[in-house]
């Protein structure tokens, strides 16, 4: 537990406080920079240039850069926290000071790639005393703003950074038009070991936040440090019922719509036989989906999960020709992650019996 809670320190920096080397990690810029290829790089440059004359006129009106980020929201210890995706957003919920407002970047129904930052979304970065994101290229417009325009104060927490899993373009680089096919999986949510060290690194974020705001008192400490771990055994007790429900299926073989569910897949004992959606941000190609039904009669696979951000004409077609059920998985759902992880579990039972 030690290790966990010291891992989560460092993955957690205030900025403005001289650890900008926390940077090191797996959201290293260079490599969101990289990755971003896959967001969309261009639309962000755009951005960029319209949020530098945004923060102009911010800091010509309002001060010092700062002063116009954190602090000005709320009373007591109530805080602004932003999270990129669905998922986060009912785990920080539980763990902000009452009254915090905690919203997420990207909609309920919205795919979590390719999403590009507006002026407004990132105007609420900007304001944030804490920012969760992922990281592995996943919010690529987040990862550089967070980056490129540090807020005295604020926490940001990258879910990758706190789990230590690295992008595989440490150390080597690509041009701006090579795809990076060999990224690592960063649905680092779906599974709930990882989760769980999210949780106390989420933790240490709010309290530093809260101390920035003056309203770190100890019972205030002590109530977020309780939520804290109340989440957490949740966190494991859904991880473990999980477990059981799919004990039984251990071995079998799915076929899923985007590359999202190996972590889940690894965790549980399921082997992913193909995948229909081979690039994230593209509609399949017939040759994809001929390689998926090749797959999933060869594999056994006994069902195909369609998403609910994605069409599922793809993945009807492919059940129908295969022979094999067609089922749903959510890799988001709607801002509460234990719902979301509970009905992607019934999901596969109902697959797979
Ligand atoms: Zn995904």
């Amino acid at each position: 537990m030690a290790d966990v809670a010291s891992g989560a320190r460092r993955a957690v920096w205030g900025e403005g406080h001289g650890v900008a080397a926390v940077w090191g990690a797996a959201c290293r810029g260079a490599a969101a920079w990289l990755c971003a290829v896959r967001g969309g790089a261009m639309g962000w440059w755009a951005l960029v240039v319209g949020l530098a004359a945004i923060s102009a006129a911010m800091s010509a009106g309002c001060g010092p850069t700062g002063e116009s980020g954190p602090g000005k929201g709320g009373g007591g210890g109530a805080l602004r926290v932003v999270v990129s995706i669905q998922p986060l957003l009912g785990l920080a919920k539980e763990l902000a000071p009452a009254g915090s407002e905690v919203t997420a970047i990207i909609g309920v129904g919205r795919s979590e790639h390719g999403h590009e930052l507006t002026p407004a979304e990132a105007e609420r970065i900007a304001r944030a005393d804490v920012v969760v994101y992922v990281g592995l290229g996943l919010e690529p417009g987040i990862a550089r703003l967070v980056e490129q325009r540090p807020v005295k104060g604020r926490r940001v927490v990258c879910f990758a950074s706190v789990v230590g899993v690295e992008d595989e373009h440490e150390g080597h680089s690509h041009g701006p038009e090579e795809a990076c096919d060999h990224a690592v999986d960063p649905h680092l949510w779906l599974d709930p070991s990882l989760v769980e060290r999210l949780v106390e690194a989420m933790r240490v974020a709010i309290e530093g936040a809260m101390g920035e705001r003056g309203a770190l008192t100890q019972p205030e400490r002590e109530a977020l440090s309780s939520r804290a771990m109340a989440l957490a055994a949740r966190v494991r007790a859904l991880d473990e019922e999980i477990k059981g429900e799919l004990e039984r299926l251990k071995g079998r073989t799915i076929v899923t719509h985007h590359n999202a569910w190996s972590r889940l897949a690894e965790r549980y004992g399921l082997k992913v036989a193909a995948v229909i959606r081979e690039v994230e941000g593209a509609e399949p190609t017939p040759g994809a989906i001929e390689r998926a039904v090749v797959a999933t009669r060869e594999h056994g696979a006994r069902a195909v999960f369609v998403e609910p951000q994605y069409s599922a004409a793809a993945g009807e077609r492919i059940a129908k020709a295969a022979g094999v059920r067609l089922e749903r998985l959510d890799p988001l759902g709607s801002g509460d992650w234990f719902a979301m992880m509970r009905g992607n579990a019934a999901a596969l039972v109902r697959g797979l019996k």
